[in-house]
């Protein structure tokens, strides 16, 4: 038998002897037996902490709770317990009380960004929908670690509907993306309510659900929950996965049946210290990603939340991972690198530098090589000027409404119909000389 099968029976056995390994695909069997106590977490992997170290993992557990898959903690290894990447996803450890000076509460200011409970409204046509409060596993790293254990529930169909009410009163958006907590943690019924309803939404056009399961509990996704979902096609659903050992067979099998309903899969890992800082780590989870049909989408920088001092890798290590994937394997197993910017600035994507000069008609570029190359721009491209009145151009989208556009940031200063010269800061002490001389 195989090791990983052998610690699944164990687990099993030692869980519930009379119902055992029968049970284990059943994903409301894992949720019952979620492992919350490192008691029962000493016992289910033949393992005893020191006293001391016991001590501050007990204070750690008052701060940041513990919850972990039977299936997740099959995946741990307790030979090399510490260096694990499996167990330092799931398993506390006490340098998440130290507290660094750099450390925010809520780092990407989502609680500031809510017009209403629920709902990040941040970008200008998508939103996310806050719609469990609950998770299966709880992942060290969750940039929503502040929130983790507070309030275990799921919002009822009178909180919910609020959401819904405000996007369907934001004809601007577009893309709802289903955030939690995990939203898979819903019942199947639940879930195809809220889709019903966002669907009944002529705006919407996408929705998209983030979710762990496929990671920390395959099992979840049935036959039942995937034909929910493609009733209410396009729904794209995005993963997390950070470390090729979480690609099993069961992840695999749940992949498999979201992939052939017609769901596109992406992916999100999380740049984290001592469990996949290396390209060779990440170049791997990439590929199997795409055997499994799954699109590498963003890799984080590890955020500012409270208690994940610890993960926090420099940007240089995620700029050299990024130069050891470009050009090296596939575009598509590429995700793009990004910082969350700290107070709601959102996702800014980050590369290593490729184009080091350029003229008035060349660029000069740098491949994954070392190659230094020109690319010669055409001496006679016309760009096509923008009024914003499709009627004047000769490109084919006519608009009827392209003149209430309006654009936003850099943007702004590029287009032809604006006449913004510059973007400044709010307070410099240049502007303020100014007010007080005018
Ligand atoms: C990440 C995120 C989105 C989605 O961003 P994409 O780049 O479109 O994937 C939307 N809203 C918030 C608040 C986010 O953090």
């Amino acid at each position: 038998m195989k090791a990983h099968l052998v610690r699944q029976k164990n687990i099993a056995e030692k869980i519930s002897p009379e119902v055992a390994i029968s049970n284990w695909k059943d994903w409301k069997w894992q949720i019952r037996h979620c492992v919350n106590d490192i008691d029962t977490f000493e016992t289910l992997l033949d393992i005893k902490f020191d006293p001391e170290e016991r001590k501050s993992l007990e204070e750690t557990l008052e701060k940041f709770p513990l919850s972990i898959t039977p299936y997740y903690l099959s995946l741990i290894q307790a030979d090399d317990l510490k260096n694990d990447p499996i167990f330092m996803q799931a398993f506390p450890s006490p340098s998440e009380l130290i507290l660094s000076k750099d450390d925010m509460h809520d780092p990407l200011s989502e609680d500031s960004d809510s017009p209403v409970p629920g709902i990040t409204h941040r970008y200008p046509d998508r939103v996310l929908f806050h719609i469990s409060n609950v998770c299966s596993m709880y992942c060290r790293h969750c940039t929503r670690k502040r929130k983790v254990g507070d309030v275990d529930s799921v919002p009822g169909k009178e909180e919910v509907q609020k959401g819904l009410d405000y996007i369907a009163n934001h004809p601007e958006v577009r893309d709802v993306l289903l955030s939690g907590g995990d939203p898979f943690m819903l019942s199947d019924e639940y879930l195809d309510w809220i889709l019903t309803e966002l669907r009944a939404i002529p705006h919407v056009e996408v929705i998209r659900i983030g979710s762990r399961m496929p990671v920390v509990l395959p099992y979840r996704i049935t036959d039942e929950l995937v034909n929910v979902l493609k009733k209410h096609h396009p729904v794209w659903v995005n993963t997390h996965f950070n470390h090729p050992r979480e690609v099993t067979k069961s992840s695999r099998e749940a992949l498999r049946k979201l992939a052939d309903a017609g769901i596109p899969l992406g992916n999100q890992t999380v740049l984290l210290s001592g469990v996949n800082d290396c390209y060779r780590i990440l170049k791997r989870l990439f590929h199997k990603l795409v055997e499994n049909r799954v699109r590498p989408y963003y890799l984080y920088q590890c955020d500012l939340s409270e208690g994940l001092t610890h993960f926090r890798t420099s940007v240089g290590k995620g700029i050299e991972i990024m130069e050891h994937l470009v050009g090296h394997t596939s575009g598509f197993a590429i995700p793009t690198y990004v910082i969350d910017a700290p107070e709601g600035g959102g996702k800014i994507p980050i590369l290593p530098t490729y184009m080091i000069s350029r003229s008035t008609n060349r660029v000069i570029l740098r491949n994954y090589e070392g190659v230094i190359t020109s690319y010669k721009e055409p001496e006679d491209y016309k760009p096509v000027y923008c009024s914003r009145e499709c009627d004047d151009c000769s490109l084919q989208l006519k608009l009827d409404d392209a003149s209430e556009y309006k654009s936003v940031g850099i943007a702004k200063l590029l287009v032809d119909h604006d006449e913004t010269l510059s973007l400044v800061p709010g307070e410099t002490e240049r502007l303020e000389r100014r007010d007080s001389e005018g």
